[in-house]
């Protein structure tokens, strides 16, 4: 016998459950069910729509809520619709069931991040319910393409006339959800750098030791790749405060090259993804690899197949009267709470990218952490404080 209230009623529960049974699951995802879904929730809570198509098949949907002074800048909460491919076989309940499990939501989507835009229309449903009106207009937009990149959802979308017509002051986004009491709150992420170095040298026979080799190039550019990622594990290990966020991660994730065994080939390539610290400057960066490249020999190159500017985070002291708002509905809420660096990347980056200040936060708390795992679950209770939460967060940022 369960020992968990009957959740099954709540409407948060059932539109979380009825938004994770639709499969928008990468690749080649049709979002038409997420629209039609989308627009019944509007339609209750009687908010306009609009659907912006800027890329065919990857749309945006915004609905809005006006505020009592709609010529203000407005508030953003931004979520995507799309969820990462799931291992049917490892999941002890079907991924697209959403089936309720002693008080537990499972499904692809429960933590990142379809429970966050349920979150967000429900706090509206009872702020209204409630007879509240806020200041500024609140748009919510629901985005395509996230999880593989972005750049044709949010990425075209900020460039868009119509984002610009919204009139965005601030905006609110996905985070990660928090194990212990407090709630994670991410105001900036590091630049992703994906860079392919080149090793070209003399081809020969395997039993020589023939001069300008591309082994030996190879070798000393991992040496310095590898070098700076164990100066990054050295400086998380001794400093306890420091996050993954905090520090440049590399890591070698490809290796290519040669013809056969007996062969010495004319080119070997490495490919390595790099996820710059916020306190690195890039250009100087940039400038080391181009030093390493010149120590390893002639003939060696580098292209990035993706090389991030730098985006500052978002201001989070008194300069920010919306990051203000946020900590003051926490304090009243009674929720400790931590600014880190985000440790992926997320939508967020388009949106400060077009210059307007934007917070990560998935409230969700007391949870583990399990975007993208197997058996992605939620519990129900989780959910529903949530709720009440993002009501005094949202009632204060639309307030400022
Ligand atoms: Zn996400």
């Amino acid at each position: 016998m369960s020992t968990e209230p009957d959740y099954s009623a709540e409407p948060a529960v059932k539109n979380l459950q009825e938004y994770l049974r639709i499969r928008s699951v990468h690749p080649n995802i049709n979002y038409d069910e997420c629209l039609d879904f989308l627009k019944r929730k509007a339609k209750e809570l009687d908010l306009p729509v609009r659907v912006f198509e800027l890329v065919p098949k990857k749309p945006v949907l915004v609905m809005t809520w006006e505020g009592l002074e709609p010529n203000e800048t407005s508030i953003l909460l931004n979520s995507h619709m799309d969820v990462v491919p799931v291992f049917e076989k490892s999941w002890s309940h079907p991924p697209f069931d959403a089936e309720l499990v002693d008080g537990v939501i499972y499904g692809r989507g429960a933590q990142d991040m379809k429970s966050v835009a349920i979150i967000y229309l429900e706090a509206i449903r009872k702020l209204k319910n409630e007879g509240v009106r806020l200041k500024r207009t609140v748009h919510l937009s629901f985005v395509s393409e996230e999880e593989v990149g972005g750049g044709e959802g949010m990425g075209k979308f900020v460039e868009s006339e119509h984002y610009k017509e919204l009139n965005v002051g601030f905006a609110l986004d996905e985070g990660i959800a928090s194990a212990t009491d407090e709630y994670l709150i991410y105001n900036g992420e590091r630049s992703i750098w994906h860079i392919h170095v080149v090793c070209r040298g003399k081809s020969g026979h395997g039993s020589l030791l023939l001069p300008d080799n591309c082994g030996e190039k190879i070798r000393y550019i991992i040496d310095k790749f590898m070098d700076l990622r164990q100066q990054s594990k050295l400086a998380l290990e001794q400093n306890p405060a420091l996050t993954i966020g905090d520090v440049t991660s590399v890591n070698l994730t490809k290796l290519y090259g040669g013809i056969q065994e007996n062969v010495i080939p004319e080119k070997m390539t490495a490919t390595f993804d790099i996820r710059l610290a916020l306190s690195v400057n890039l250009e100087e960066f940039e400038n080391t690899i181009k030093d390493w490249c010149k120590e390893a020999g002639n003939g060696v190159t580098y292209e990035f197949t993706q090389k991030d500017t730098y985006v500052p985070p978002t201001t989070v002291d008194d300069s920010n009267p919306y990051w203000l708002a946020v900590k003051s509905a926490l304090e009243k809420l009674e929720i400790p709470y931590r600014v880190l660096t985000f440790p992926g990347g997320t939508d967020s980056r388009y949106v400060r990218e077009a210059n307007t200040p934007a917070l990560g936060l998935s409230p969700l708390r007391r949870v583990r952490p399990a975007l993208h795992e197997h058996d992605e679950s939620l519990p129900a209770s989780v959910l529903l404080h949530a709720v009440d939460h993002y009501k005094e967060i949202l009632t204060g940022v639309a307030n400022v």
